[in-house]
């Protein structure tokens, strides 16, 4: 797209992609010319994800196909920097229960501290989702709980061969 395109930032880990994560994605990628989903690849956390980067990037694809002015990149720099890389003006985030309010919070003033010229905007969760998370999905799937309307479906079937005891 020409110079002039408003590109935002979509950052997780997406451990793995959930419906909750895509609700997000979807709708800011209604609100910007283009969308880059950002999948941390970050060398501390090396071996603390159950999916490497390369199958939660390959998740975050299938689920988004259909999105024309969506694109998944790994990083592994700071997201203020990433951000600036891949000319964003905005780095979107969802916020589900006041939980996330207190971490977002600080962030924001520490990575608007990096980068003034960078907004940090927030959509709330829709109701369905608003207490969806990764680490609850994998916790579901290693006791057999029903996933199939939390994740995408080729995700559900790689959380079962990974986790299902
Ligand atoms: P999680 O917190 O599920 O492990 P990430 O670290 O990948 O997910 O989070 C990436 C972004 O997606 C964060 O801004 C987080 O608040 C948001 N997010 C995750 N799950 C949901 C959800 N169910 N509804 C709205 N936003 C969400």
């Amino acid at each position: 797209m020409s110079g002039s395109a408003r590109i935002a930032v979509c950052p997780g880990s997406y451990d793995p992609i959930t419906n909750g994560h895509l609700d997000i994605i979807r709708r800011a990628a209604g609100l910007y010319d283009e969308l880059v989903i950002a999948v941390v690849n970050h060398p501390v956390r090396k071996g603390g994800t159950l999916f490497d980067i390369e199958e939660r990037l390959e998740f975050v694809r299938s689920a988004t196909a259909d999105l024309q002015n969506a694109r998944a990149e790994p990083f592994d720099i700071l997201i203020v920097e990433f951000a600036r890389k891949v000319g964003a003006i905005a780095i979107v985030k969802g916020l589900r229960a006041i939980s996330d309010f207190e971490y977002e919070f600080e962030m924001n003033q520490l990575n608007r501290r990096q980068a003034p010229d960078i907004e940090s905007v927030y959509l709330m969760a829709s109701e369905q989702y608003s207490f969806l998370r990764s680490s609850g999905v994998k916790e579901l799937a290693t006791f057999g709980g029903k996933i199939d309307n939390l994740v995408p479906d080729d995700v559900a079937r790689r959380l079962k061969e990974e986790l299902a005891r």
